[in-house]
């Protein structure tokens, strides 16, 4: 079967379609500034083999429905498309990143579903709408294909109230669901799973902690194979240092920024989502720029590597806490997969507490899982890739299959 993956945003449109007998990569692209003046097609048809080509085309693209569009007709394209019709998709899988309370695990996508998710578009305002805009378009260009919502949240909905509450009036709980739902739980699961597969042993058994340093960051506490805790909470801004966003500051910072810095609430919200984290600090928020920057013998890139990865030890630390017994530490995403300055210093120091990293095989970019603690450290430490798409097309899969 041929399974697209959808991953709309509020300005464009990821996919990538798969052949998933072997799973392979068919092809896979992105439709950017959809709305904008001058929108953009890339897509990668057979990527990573000798067939490789690569096709880009820039022309206006009105909406979502003309995105979409564009990405069949590149799909079945004569010449270098790959597929001929786009009846051989036997089904698609959605990206949905806030499924509040309604959904613990991906879900066939009926009239019903859309309104749930429609339900969540308060928690999500700003991602939920694009995701919604994605769905709607796909069900009318392939009305008769299967297609299923694969949401951020549900891996986390196993977290006990105990983790999920903030300590804040229940009401608040009660009427707006206002709690911690954590995001990212397509990777987190996805990591645990290979980690599971890698190492032979149910993923039931395994406690673990699973680190996503990207440009959105996030660390879950993985319990017999299901996450107990999270780093993000309501929305995705709680916790680790990102890219742009704070992670955790003291909540009174909200009013004395209000009180004394004349900022309002949308202010507020842009400043702590879009100009803080390894931004807000550096100026900088991607982690190569930064390490150019500290090699150039600036300070506050330098502040902005400390601060990020003593926030991941912090956290490494009150998981071990939460979880008693650790098998492994698994490291993904953009900065997980690829800094190894960072991986180091999130867990230099804690060799006492059984965790012991083989700093030479470290030294390196992950392309493939690979260990990287050495023989004798209590806890393994893994980098294991990613693959969110795959995650969606899998969980895709085994809906329709169930
Ligand atoms: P993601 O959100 O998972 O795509 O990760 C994107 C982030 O990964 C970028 O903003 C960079 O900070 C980081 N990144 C990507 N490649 C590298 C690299 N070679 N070395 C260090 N960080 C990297």
């Amino acid at each position: 079967m041929k399974i697209l993956v959808i991953n709309s945003g509020s300005s464009s449109i990821k996919f990538q379609l798969l052949a998933m007998e072997d799973e392979t990569v068919l092809a896979s692209g992105i439709v950017e500034r959809i709305g904008e003046d001058e929108g953009l097609v890339k897509c990668t048809f057979k990527p990573g083999t000798a067939d490789e080509a690569v096709v880009k085309q820039r022309e206006v693209i009105k909406d979502h429905t003309s995105g979409m569009r564009l990405v069949v007709d590149f799909l079945t394209d004569k010449k270098t498309g790959v597929i001929s019709d786009r009846s051989d998709i036997g089904a698609i899988g959605h990206r949905v990143v806030h499924g509040g309370e309604d959904f613990h695990q991906p879900t066939r996508i009926t009239p019903e579903v859309m309104a749930a998710v429609e339900k969540n578009v308060p928690l999500a305002p700003l991602h939920n709408p694009a995701n919604i805009d994605g769905i709607k378009v796909a069900r009318e260009l392939f009305a008769d294909v299967p297609q299923v919502a694969v949401f951020d949240t549900a891996f986390h909905q196993t977290i006990p109230p105990h983790a999920y509450h903030y300590a804040i009036p229940y009401a608040l709980y009660e009427k707006e669901r206002i709690r911690r739902y954590g995001f990212h739980g397509t990777s987190h699961k996805f990591v645990a799973g290979e980690y599971a597969r890698l190492v032979g042993k149910p993923l039931e058994q395994l406690n673990l902690i699973t680190i996503h340093l990207g440009n959105g960051c996030s660390m879950t506490a993985v319990k017999n194979g299901q996450s107990v805790d999270t780093t993000l909470g309501l929305t995705p801004l709680e916790g680790l240092v990102m890219g742009t966003r704070s992670g955790d500051v003291d909540p009174a910072i909200h009013a004395f920024l209000a009180r004394n810095c004349n900022l309002d609430i949308d202010a507020i919200d842009n400043l702590l989502n879009k100009e803080s984290g390894l931004k807000g600090l550096c100026g900088l928020n991607d982690m190569r720029d930064i390490h150019d920057a500290i090699a150039a013998g600036d300070q506050r890139a330098k502040l902005a590597l400390e601060v990020q990865t003593y926030r991941n030890k912090k956290y490494v630390g009150a998981y071990m806490a939460v979880l008693g017994r650790v098998d492994a530490i698994v490291f993904t995403a953009g900065i997980g997969e690829n800094d190894e300055v960072v991986r180091e210093k999130t867990l230099e120091g804690l060799e006492c507490f059984g965790i012991s990293m083989d700093l030479a095989v470290n030294d390196q970019r992950i392309k493939k899982p690979t260990l990287l603690s050495t023989s004798d450290s209590k806890i393994e430490i893994w980098g294991i890739p990613t693959n969110e798409e795959l995650a969606i097309a899998r969980e895709t899969q085994a809906v329709l299959q169930k």
